[in-house]
């Protein structure tokens, strides 16, 4: 456990939450800022601060653990859809630093937008951004 830690003091239930999941490695609790109505969290116990920290079987665990929660939105809530969501670092909306993802239910009529504008890439530059991205010449 992390000191000062939010999401720690959810997991050991020193901070209250409205929790909705609970196996061996994973917590899962609802948002307090939901997105949409159903948005859920899933949390590691143990504290990593984002993804590039998260052990391996405690990323395996909350992968998995989302994935039963987007079937049980489907079942029980009905949604439509579902997107998992997860910041990594303050550039990427990270708020608050103990590894999490976001379940996100999605209905037909929600009001949420994809927070970009799809239009075509210059072929050159995905390619040069490929090249880095495989280790090319180097
Ligand atoms: P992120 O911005 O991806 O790091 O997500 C952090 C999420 O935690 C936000 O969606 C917040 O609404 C949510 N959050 C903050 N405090 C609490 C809390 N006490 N209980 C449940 N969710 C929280
Ligand atoms: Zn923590």
């Amino acid at each position: 456990m992390a000191e000062d830690c939010l999401f720690c003091g959810i997991v050991a239930g020193s901070i209250p939450s409205e929790t909705i999941d609970e196996n061996e490695r994973t917590v899962s609790f609802m948002d307090i800022n939901p997105a949409t109505a159903g948005h859920a969290l899933v949390v590691p116990r143990v504290h990593s601060a984002d993804l590039l920290e998260v052990g391996t079987e405690d990323l395996e665990a909350t992968v998995l653990t989302a994935q039963r929660l987007a079937q049980r939105m489907k079942d029980v809530l009905d949604a439509d859809g579902v997107n998992l969501i997860n910041a990594c670092g303050p550039a990427a909306w990270q708020t608050v630093f103990h590894f999490h993802i976001h379940v996100v239910p999605r209905f037909e009529d929600d009001p949420l937008k994809l927070p970009w504008v799809p239009e075509p890439g210059d072929p050159d530059e995905i390619a040069a951004t490929a090249a880095k991205l495989r280790g090319d010449n180097g």
